[in-house]
């Protein structure tokens, strides 16, 4: 397979704000790559630094320290109207008193594109964005979500080889998010061109992305497709950001993973753990089941979710375990709270975290 080009790569890029006790690190040393078509998400909690980063790499700030190249060429010292860099806010920012047509049209007149050719871009654009005939509309005469859409087409007019969006979703309804979600992708596949999405909605990153940057205070976490992301996180802080997680304490023996409280050893290859060593193992409740040869525990609570239920199980000494099992059609919640359990664990479903 042809190895793809790096669209946008950042080297030990580091910002701060204020000075001295007032000094805020937004982001601290973040090093990545990001490849041409790629559906790239920087997804993290509230004061993480991605909106921080979007902006250093739209160019309406300046970093510290560190380096950003768009396809091998610095990117210092250029402004933002000269990077073919666009953004796409959380407020849309359309012009009110210009019609569709016009809004998208904006970039390009600024350009001086003849104007045959930018009813030509006009047209197209609103085919791609599945708003054929509303170019004499006024933004206020249209719904969020087609708002949205103007927002998207204006912003990939001129074919800029990255657009930026920033947490753009969010001010939609959940089901016109959904929409979107699908849509987005969708313009990411067929332009090809390199999207870079900020979120701090997990769900939104795991089902948008093809990778996914996880950044806590200022740091890159850990960086990977969505199922290694979900599969495989590195530490406890994206174990517990990305999805539902149960963790349980354990110290590793030579032949697995002592849960002690006389729950016994989980059998484990410990190759390359340190032995005696207090660890967190990390398991999604949708990989456990009940299983007669399972940990005992109580049902605690149990959570009807539709397709499936979610039981919270106390275990000696350890916190409270969710497990959650599929609903088969027309049955309720199987197991009343207060029932004695054994909850199976399987093996591949188990991550060490040793942090
Ligand atoms: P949110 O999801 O809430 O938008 P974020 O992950 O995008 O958060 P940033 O907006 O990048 O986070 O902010 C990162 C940190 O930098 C925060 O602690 C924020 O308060 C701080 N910060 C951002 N911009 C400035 C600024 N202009 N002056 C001072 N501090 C700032």
């Amino acid at each position: 397979m042809q190895q793809r080009q790096v669209a946008i790569q950042i080297q030990a890029l580091s910002m701060c704000f204020g000075q001295g006790d007032d000094q805020v690190k937004a982001l601290d040393s973040v090093s990545l790559d990001i490849q041409d078509n790629e559906f790239f998400t920087l997804l993290g909690p509230s004061g993480c630094g991605k909106t921080t980063l979007l902006r250093l790499i739209a160019g309406f700030e300046q970093p510290t320290s560190g380096h950003l190249s768009l396809f091998g060429k610095r990117l210092e010292g250029s402004m933002p109207f000269e990077r073919p860099i666009n953004t796409v806010f959380q407020s849309y920012a359309l012009f009110p008193h210009l019609t569709v047509a016009k809004n998208i049209a904006f970039g390009l007149e600024m350009q001086k594109k003849p104007a045959s050719e930018i009813d030509r871009i006009v047209e197209e654009m609103l085919v791609l964005v599945k708003l054929k005939g509303m170019g004499n509309r006024k933004p206020n005469q249209l719904s969020g979500g087609q708002q949205q859409r103007v927002a998207l087409a204006r912003a990939l007019a001129n074919h800029p080889k990255v657009l930026l969006l920033d947490e753009s979703l969010s001010a939609l309804d959940l089901k016109l998010r959904k929409e979107m979600q699908v849509e987005l992708k969708r313009l990411q596949r067929e332009t090809g061109i390199t999207f870079i999405f900020v979120t701090h909605d997990q769900e939104e990153a795991l089902t948008m992305s093809d990778r996914i940057a996880v950044l806590s205070g200022g740091v890159v976490q850990q960086i990977g497709t969505p199922s290694e992301i979900y599969d495989a996180p590195v530490n406890r802080f994206v174990a517990d950001f990305i999805g539902e997680t149960n963790f349980l304490n354990a110290v590793v023996v030579a032949d697995g993973l002592d849960l002690g409280n006389g729950l016994g050893t989980l059998a484990f290859n410990t190759s390359g753990l340190t032995m005696g060593k207090p660890v967190t193992l990390a398991i999604r409740p949708e990989r456990l089941c009940f299983d007669e040869s399972g940990l005992p525990g109580v049902i605690d609570n149990v959570v009807y979710m539709g397709t499936d239920t979610v039981y919270h199980v106390t275990l000696p000494g350890q916190p409270m375990m969710q497990v959650r099992l599929q609903n088969d059609y027309g049955a309720n919640a199987a197991y009343p709270v207060g029932t004695n359990v054994r909850v199976g664990i399987l093996t591949e479903s188990i991550r060490v975290l040793e942090d």
